[in-house]
Formats: C-alpha cells, structure tokens, sequence
C-alpha cells in the first residue's frame, strides 16, 4: 500500500495533498527516523538523528506525539492497521510524562480537535486552547508543559493568536514554547519543527517590529527601550545554523539567508561595522530580558 502525503510549506502550513511513489514506500512509526520537508515542486526526507546502516526509514503518519491510545485511534480510523513500533509496544499510555502524574480527561483531545478544525473561529479556538492549557493546572498531579495535549493546544492558540493580530499573547506562548518545551521534545537542535518554531517566534517579533507606532511596539521597543534586534540577530543566527540540516537547500533555506543578510545591514547601518559585534555581545542582557518575558504566562 503507497501512501499520499499532506502537501505543505517548508514551514508545515498545509495547502494540499501529495503524491510521490518512494515518499510513500516508508512505513509508520511514532517514533520516526526521518520527516518529510516539502519545498515547492519537491520534497525530501531528512534525518531526525543518526540512522544506521540498512536500518528501516521510517516516518509518522499522524501527530506522533500524542499518547498510545490517541495515535492508535488514528491510525486504526484512518490508516486500517494497529501500530506495533518500539513506543507502542511498550505501551506507555503517557509517553511522554510517566505513570506520576495525572492523565488529561480524555475530552481535551476531542476539544484540541475541534480547536483546529478550519470551521472554528479564531475566537473560539483561543478559547478553548486556553481552557485546555488551565484545565492542567487543575490535575491533582499536573503533568509537564510538554506533554500533550498541551504542547499542541499552545501551538494551536499561538496559530489563533496571530491570525487575529493578537501579538503580545502570541509572542509570550511562543518564547515559552521556545525556551521551555522544544528543547524537551525535540533535543536535537536541527528537527525541523524546533526550526520552524524558532522562526514562528522571530516573525512574531519581525511583526513588531513593522508596526513601529502600535501601542505595543511603542511599550516594548520604546518604553521599556527593548532591544528586539538582538532578540532578532539570535534567533536568526539559530535557524540559519540549522537549516541546512532541518531542511536542506530550497526555499526556505533561501528565505533565511536572505533575512539574515537584511538584518545585519540594517545593524551595520544603524551602528557602523563594529554594530553586529556589540549585537551579539548584547552587553545589555537583552536575551535574558526576553527570557522573563514567557514567565509572564503561568500556564
Ligand atoms: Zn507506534
């Protein structure tokens, strides 16, 4: 059996449907050795961690972070077969937190669902992500922000978030998802979803930093003389280191190289030659600045 794929961009915006015969060879697994990257009329297989000699290629065809009973309901609904990898075999029903805290009423997944279907507002949906993320705080032993379905009811809500403009709630859910529950989920440094969601965040600042006479760029960038394009510089930095590896070349690749050099003329013509230097020295303690700002939020 061959199989399509969801046809993206390079940052996993969906805009179709795919078909490739040797995309569609690899079986499932929930805990994958490779992602599939689409970029323009192509798409390639990039390796999530050292893969050995002759072992198998294997990619998720579902939201593999869910827990067992979650993506075997998925698979079995949309894909007729029963997964047995390493992950589902040894049947942790929690993957990711273990058997010492609380598991999440089974009705914050169906409500995560509806959050990310196209016929929910983007009201609704901010709504009902910020009730799921709370509802943790209520679990007698809550399990970690990293644990679904909270880390994908943040992704939704920041999705919301900017859909309707709404920077400043975006740009805190974004650093905490940044600073606190990609490291955890994705170690390596070059997954691709780390990657784009450390550019998710630099284009939540890029955001702002376009609108220089809104009230909240004025509070941040000028009241609280914020510096973002140290904030910007970083993360920018981060994303080009990695996404030769988390993307290969292409459009995206291109993207991020073009916005790198624009930011560093712009510093170099805002400051002179020694500008990018003092930038990344950030002698003010910006970035740890920055870092306080996701504590802002305390679910
Ligand atoms: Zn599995």
């Amino acid at each position: 059996m061959t199989n399509c794929y969801g046809l993206t961009t390079p940052v996993h915006d969906s805009i179709g449907i795919a078909f490739d015969p040797f995309l569609g060879a690899a079986n499932h697994s929930c805990e994958p050795n490779v992602a599939v990257i689409m970029s323009g009329r192509s798409a390639s297989m990039r390796a999530l961690r050292p893969i050995a000699k002759d072992e198998e290629i294997t990619v998720s065809y579902i939201d593999d972070r869910n827990p067992y009973e979650t993506r075997q309901a998925q698979l079995r609904e949309r894909y007729r077969f029963t997964c047995s990898c390493r992950k589902c075999v040894s049947h942790d029903y929690y993957d990711q937190s273990g058997p010492n805290y609380s598991k999440p009423e089974p009705s914050t997944f169906t409500k995560l669902d509806h959050a990310r279907s196209d016929h929910t507002a983007p009201q609704a949906a901010i709504k009902i992500c910020t009730d799921i993320l709370r509802s943790r705080l209520s679990l007698p032993k809550p399990p970690p922000i990293t644990a679904e379905p909270y880390a994908g009811a943040r992704t939704e809500l920041i999705g919301r978030l900017l859909e309707i403009d709404d920077l400043l709630p975006a740009l805190r859910h974004s650093a905490k998802r940044y600073f606190d529950i990609d490291p955890v989920r994705f170690p390596q440094p070059f997954e691709p979803r780390r990657v784009t969601n450390a550019w998710a965040l630099l284009r939540v600042i890029l955001r702002l930093n376009d609108q220089p006479e809104s009230p909240l760029t004025q509070e941040l960038f000028v009241e609280q003389a914020f510096d973002g394009v140290v904030i910007m510089w970083r993360l920018i930095g981060e994303v080009r280191r990695s996404v030769g590896r988390s993307h290969g070349p292409g459009e995206f690749s291109d993207l991020v190289q073009r916005l790198e050099a624009e930011v560093k003329a712009s510093i170099t013509a805002a400051g002179g030659a020694r500008a990018v230097g003092y930038v990344e020295q950030d002698p003010e303690g910006f970035w740890e600045r920055f870092k306080g700002w996701k504590d802002e939020v305390d679910y």
